[in-house]
């Protein structure tokens, strides 16, 4: 794991995304150059009489300019506060945490499956295949969401090339249905030509998590959790492990091999 550091970082940009869902882009942050995508930053806000961090998936990142770019959905206390930041409010950034992805052979169609706020990872993740060479056209990204406005920055992953496969449990966009439903709609998954990511709520991992090992299909899951200390002490986001005992979301975690975790 590379150095952690805790640094004090401006907001530098503020957009809203609609349906309470911002993009923070902060600098300066030392460790850009060492994130690795599905990595977290755990961020206090100073001036608050909040207790704990939150943890957020890094979105995107400029090493050269030491600027980090995160998604963030507005859902309790912390994020509501959060999202009444401005442009120059300074934010405390402890990070990078937390394992990554692990890059799958070349010679694999990766298959990408967000949900929701699940998206900024494995838009991370899609970016940085293509930097390491992989092809565009066998990286398929299903974003799913409850309706077209919650697929949130999706022209961002368009921008990349790569194939996006929008769904809306509605059906104003895209595929009508969930996102696991619109993966063996569009991929025959029989091939062994397949490898799996996947980033959003809980009921969406646990269905690709049985989809998966169902087809023998080998991936990676994020998982988030109530996560209080971020690195480990305060075992505050354990989850029970297949195989038995329990890991640390924070530590070990957040990404997981298909059928590591109980979901
Ligand atoms: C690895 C990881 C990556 C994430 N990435 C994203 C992302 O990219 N975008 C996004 O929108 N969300 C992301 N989340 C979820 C995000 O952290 C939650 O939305 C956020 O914590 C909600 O915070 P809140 O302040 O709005 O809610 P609140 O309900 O105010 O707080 C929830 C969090 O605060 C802490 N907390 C507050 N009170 C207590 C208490 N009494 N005991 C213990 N813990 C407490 C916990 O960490 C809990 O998760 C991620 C979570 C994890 C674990």
């Amino acid at each position: 794991m590379s150095k952690i550091v805790v640094e004090n970082v401006k907001i530098i940009k503020k957009k809203s995304l609609g349906r309470g869902n911002f993009i923070f882009e902060m600098a300066p942050f030392s460790k850009t150059k060492s994130i690795k995508p599905g990595q977290f930053v755990h961020i206090r806000q100073p001036r608050t009489n909040l207790l704990f961090r939150r943890a957020f998936s890094v979105y995107d990142f400029d090493a050269a300019n030491r600027t980090l770019s995160i998604i963030f959905k507005v859902f309790g206390r912390g994020t509501s506060l959060m999202a009444k930041l401005e442009r120059g409010a300074a934010l405390d950034v402890m990070g990078p945490l937390g394992n990554g992805f692990k890059y799958p052979s070349k010679r694999k169609t990766v298959i990408l499956a967000a949900g929701g706020i699940g998206m900024p990872p494995l838009y991370l993740l899609a970016k940085t295949l293509l930097s390491r060479g992989y092809d565009p056209d066998r990286i398929l990204y299903f974003y799913g969401g409850s309706s077209k406005a919650d697929l949130v920055d999706i022209s961002r992953i368009k921008k990349l090339g790569i194939r996006v496969y929008p769904s809306t449990d509605d059906g104003s966009y895209g595929f009508k249905g969930f996102v696991t439903d619109a993966i063996t709609d569009n991929v025959d998954l029989t091939n062994g030509k397949h490898h799996l990511y996947g980033c959003g709520p809980e009921g969406m991992l646990k269905a690709l998590d049985e989809l998966a090992l169902s087809k023998n299909l080998p991936g990676q899951l994020s998982l988030e959790a109530p996560m209080p200390c971020g690195i480990g002490i305060c075992l505050g986001c354990i989850k029970p492990l297949r195989a038995g005992g329990y890991t640390r979301i924070c530590r070990e975690g957040p990404v997981y091999d298909v059928g590591e975790v109980l979901l």
